[in-house]
């Protein structure tokens, strides 16, 4: 029920296409291992990313790069000043994996709120910026460092801080990739011999 009635805020709210995509990404989350059916270490990694996720997003804090960057481009990507990065197409950035991290560390259905504005890009992309918690965000989105932000990051003197977070978030969302890749794995053996006993 929860679904439909999201569904339906979000056709009142904005365009169809954005609305589909959201309603894609709530089933597919939903299809994610839950807390129960993950594996130990699952769970943990999904928590070490998004306390990652969020340590890097405070060290990002206040940088200029991110406002500019699409200006002049064609659409979807020059729909707003900035977010280029964030022009492509939502199930591009959401992928299993990522999805799989985000359940098993609080991400629910209703926290995918899109902005209310055209819908250019990512299904959460808007003029201001994105519109999820930083928490409720692909790795990928938070870890993306482009030519013109590490020139920024650079200049600030900030680039070996982000470098270390930034590289700390890929090693443990590829240690999270690979546990849920076994139990994956498992799970299809457990099936194939109760099939065959
Ligand atoms: S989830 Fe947010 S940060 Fe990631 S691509 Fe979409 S709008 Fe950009």
């Amino acid at each position: 029920v929860l679904i439909p009635a999201q569904y339906l805020v979000d056709r009142l709210r904005g365009p169809k296409s954005r609305a589909d995509q959201v309603r894609e990404l709530r089933r597919r989350l939903l299809a994610q291992a839950d807390a129960r059916r993950a594996s130990p270490d699952e769970r943990a990694l999904a928590s070490q990313l998004r306390r990652l996720r969020e340590a890097l997003a405070k060290a990002f804090r206040d940088v200029e790069a991110c406002s500019g960057c699409a200006r002049g481009y064609p659409l979807p990507h020059g729909r707003w000043q900035g977010g280029h990065c964030c022009g492509g197409r939502t199930e591009y950035v959401f992928t299993d994996e990522e999805l799989g991290a985000l359940r098993l560390s609080g991400t629910t259905p209703e926290r995918f709120v899109p902005p209310r504005s055209d819908h250019a890009g990512c299904a959460f992309r808007g003029p201001t910026g994105c519109s999820l918690d930083v928490g409720d965000r692909p790795n990928i989105c938070v870890r993306y460092v482009c030519r013109e932000l590490h020139a920024e990051l650079d200049t600030r003197g900030r680039l070996s801080e982000i470098t270390d977070l930034e590289s700390a978030l890929r090693e443990t969302f590829r240690r999270f990739v690979a546990a849920r890749a076994e139990r994956l794995e498992n799970e299809m053996l457990r099936e194939l011999a109760e099939t065959l006993a």
